[in-house]
């Protein structure tokens, strides 16, 4: 199987819908964050240069199938024709009159953009009547929208089986990236999770375990392992229903002769206010009254030791609660551990990608996947809908 990409996408003087994620944070009816609408921008440039003319659309935050004022895609408009120094336009509805106008009237290397798709509630209800209008203001379809892509909704999964399609080069390099980690072949492979819960991670420890060297377990998450080995860990954040599922992952791992390291210091505080009192102890050593809130030191040091010689990386959550700067080290010591690594290195997850640009190290990863739960579906080993769609399936 094979993901058919823009290379094999006929689409001079053809009218190409083209869904990205322009799914953005907004300010005072302004774009805030434009990261998402640049990572876009490769697709919508060669696609120009092709002589297509370029029909947009997105979802844009959950106005639950109604129109909601706030949830307009006009400032995405704006900021698009900004950065693309040409005049995009914005139809005021998604399968409409003005839609279909925008559809007939764009010339060649013309840009256009849609209304919210999630303003009609047959979108995520992949309506197939629904896809078969969007399909219908278009010759063909490139999906360039990896954050969207586990989801089964008409604009992912119902236009693509309806026109000729293809995935645009985020998609693509998500793609290619995050396969690379899931069939990692080079060695050492080193994955390095956290964040909050074990519950969340579970699908893809199970699936990262089988080819990992090693797995570097900090954050929220590793307080449930602790406990489970039979530390003390005050009043930390533990998942007490899935201490089974903890130590059972740990005698998983034994058994493949993967490394599972756990934190060995941990930074504590009577509460996440109370940060004052903080201070740096032992994992046999945590306080009744306090809990953890970051690796410490030791366990950024020992960690950093395999991250360095790795020929694989992959990191999934924050290894403390990063938003507060007085737990932010444990996270910057591993963050600039992966980006001083020389072997290939992915970043994946939300918050995880938040932290990385705060930390100023989004450029020193390789790859730095831009969807949240899709990036975490993709490497638990499953199928995504909007990526299955797109593969073309060997004669
Ligand atoms: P991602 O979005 O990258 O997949 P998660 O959503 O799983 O990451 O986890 C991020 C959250 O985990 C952050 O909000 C962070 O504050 C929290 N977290 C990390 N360490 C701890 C901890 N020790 N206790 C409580 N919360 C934590
Ligand atoms: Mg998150």
């Amino acid at each position: 199987m094979r993901l058919r990409t823009l290379r094999d996408l006929p689409v001079q003087g053809r009218r190409v819908l083209l869904r990205a994620d322009f799914n953005v944070p907004l300010q005072d009816g302004h774009v805030a964050d434009d990261t998402r609408i640049r990572a876009t921008l490769p697709t919508i440039q060669w696609l120009r240069d092709q002589g297509a003319r370029v029909i947009a659309c997105s979802h844009l935050g959950r106005p639950k199938g109604k129109v909601d004022e706030r949830l307009r895609l006009a400032p995405v408009a704006e900021r698009l024709s900004q950065l693309l120094g040409v005049s995009v336009r914005y139809a005021h509805d998604i399968v409409g009159p003005e839609a279909h106008a925008l559809a007939r009237e764009l010339g060649d290397g013309d840009v256009g953009l849609l209304e919210n798709l999630r303003f009609d509630p047959r979108e995520e209800q992949n309506d197939p009547e629904f896809a078969a209008e969007l399909a219908a203001l278009a010759d063909c379809y490139v999906n360039d929208a990896f954050g969207a892509a586990h989801r089964a909704h008409a604009s992912v999964v119902g236009v693509a089986q309806r026109l000729p399609s293809a995935a645009g080069f985020l998609l693509e390099r998500e793609v290619t990236a995050l396969s690379r980690v899931l069939e990692a072949n080079d060695h050492p492979f080193v994955v390095v999770l956290g964040g909050a819960k074990i519950s969340d991670k579970i699908g893809v420890i199970k699936q990262l375990l089988q080819r990992a060297d090693a797995i570097l377990l900090g954050g929220g998450m590793a307080n449930t392992f602790l406990k489970a080995a039979g530390y003390q860990v005050g009043r930390s954040l533990v998942e007490d229903d899935h201490l089974d599922t903890a130590s059972s992952l740990r005698e998983q791992a034994a058994a493949r002769g993967v490394q599972l390291l756990l934190p060995r210091d941990v930074v504590v505080a009577p509460s996440l206010d109370d940060s004052a009192h903080r201070a740096v102890v032992s994992v046999d050593a945590v306080p009744a009254d306090a809990a953890i809130f970051d690796i410490g030191p030791e366990t950024v040091a020992a960690f950093a030791a395999v991250i360095q010689p790795a020929a694989l990386v992959v990191w999934n959550g924050p290894l403390g609660v990063y938003e507060n700067p007085a737990f932010r080290e444990g996270t910057r010591g591993v963050a600039q551990a992966i980006a001083a690594c020389q072997g290939y290195t992915v970043v994946g997850g939300g918050d995880s990608a938040a932290a990385l640009q705060e930390l100023g190290l989004a450029d020193s990863v390789d790859h730095l996947s831009t969807g949240g739960g899709a990036t975490l579906e993709f490497l638990e080993g499953k199928q995504l809908p909007g990526i299955q769609v797109l593969m073309e399936h060997d004669a």
